[in-house]
């Protein structure tokens, strides 16, 4: 069916995968269900995600990306080897190039591995790209210019943080504070605070419904339920968005202090074209309610959200497939 290039986002909570002439073609939850023992793989993607928290003593759903490093490779390799057979990777007539953006922090042996996983999927050849380039072009920056171009893509398990000129990155960042982190500082606040406990799903509800990490005036409230620690029953109770700005805060004010230290280290020239052209913000987290205006307030420069911003990198892959005499090869 495809004999056109393709692009992949191997993010730590979602995978998306960019087909030429095609778009997006698919976009899942990095998740896998196995069965403990035999180690069996049985769902991908979002029949796996929907076991979350859900599933019986004897089959496991893991994300093998989770914190930004790859946890388990084989499960890791199964995941990407199942999406791009989904994307027809069985029916391709002639081999494709495949351009991968794995997370910042992954060995070289995990990268070589990645690699060899497209490979043997019929990839004729892979390139591996660092994702902040990906975010920063799929933003809509022009980063091959003379000037400085700031992007915080704030994901499931890293935020990364870089300025880039020229078409390479000139100070960076990598931190593991990012969406899974808000999660965990969620159910944490409402552990201590009200002695319920909460599933990941539910704390990443209440995130993308009522948190905030700057109020203004707006305040919204949600219904949650959870086990009783004391009765061990379930319960319900209301949460309001500015209990939700009280968990966050050191999470985000971790994000904002990794930031400042990357404009600290970035020469003045590029400073300046940073304050013309603002900070793009990408990756699902972007959309976490007040920290556009937050991170402007700390940073004293302008701060945007992208466009779709879940689908930056992976844009941004497509992008550099059509330009790839700019992209250095980079083999292992
Ligand atoms: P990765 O690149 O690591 O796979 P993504 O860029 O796909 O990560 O972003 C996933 C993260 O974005 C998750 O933690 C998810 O909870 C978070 N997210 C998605 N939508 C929102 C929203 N509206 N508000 C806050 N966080 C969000
Ligand atoms: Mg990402």
């Amino acid at each position: 069916m495809f004999s056109k290039d393709i692009g992949i986002d191997l993010g730590t909570a979602n995978v998306l995968i960019h087909v030429k002439g095609h778009g997006v073609v698919l976009d899942e939850p990095s998740v896998v269900a196995i069965e403990s023992e035999s180690k069996r793989v049985l769902a991908v993607g979002e029949e796996a995600r929907r076991m979350v928290g859900r599933t019986p003593g004897n089959i496991i759903a893991i994300r093998p990306l989770r914190d930004g490093v790859i946890a388990d490779f084989d499960v890791t390799e199964a995941m990407l080897k199942y999406f791009i057979q989904k994307v027809g990777g069985k029916n391709w007539y002639s081999s494709p190039r495949v351009l991968i953006c794995a997370p910042t922090n992954i060995t070289s042996v995990e990268q070589k591995a990645i690699r060899e996983a497209a490979e043997h999927c019929g990839a004729k050849e892979v390139f591996m790209e660092e994702e902040p380039k990906a975010a920063a072009i799929g933003a809509g920056m022009d980063i091959y210019q003379p000037s400085g171009n700031m992007v915080v893509d704030i994901g499931g398990g890293t935020t990364d943080i870089a300025v880039l000129s020229m078409g390479d990155i000139v100070t960076s960042s990598s931190v593991k504070i990012a969406g899974d982190k808000f999660d965990s500082a969620i159910s944490k606040y409402i552990k201590n605070k009200y002695k319920l406990l909460i599933g990941e799903r539910t704390a990443e509800d209440i995130k993308v419904n009522i948190g905030t990490v700057y109020l203004n005036g707006q305040r919204a409230e949600m219904d949650i339920r959870g086990r009783d620690m004391v009765s061990g029953l379930p319960l319900t109770i209301t949460i309001h968005s500015g209990e939700v700005q009280e968990a966050l805060w050191d999470s985000v004010s971790s994000i904002v202090t990794a930031a400042k230290s990357v404009l600290e280290r970035t020469p003045p020239e590029l400073s300046a074209d940073i304050i013309d052209r603002g900070v793009i913000l990408t990756g699902g987290g972007a959309m976490l309610h007040g920290l556009d205006q937050l991170l402007a307030d700390e940073l004293k420069v302008p701060v945007l959200i992208a466009e779709d911003p879940m689908h930056c990198v992976v844009k941004g892959t497509g992008i550099m497939l059509d330009n790839l005499d700019k992209v250095s090869k980079r083999k292992f």
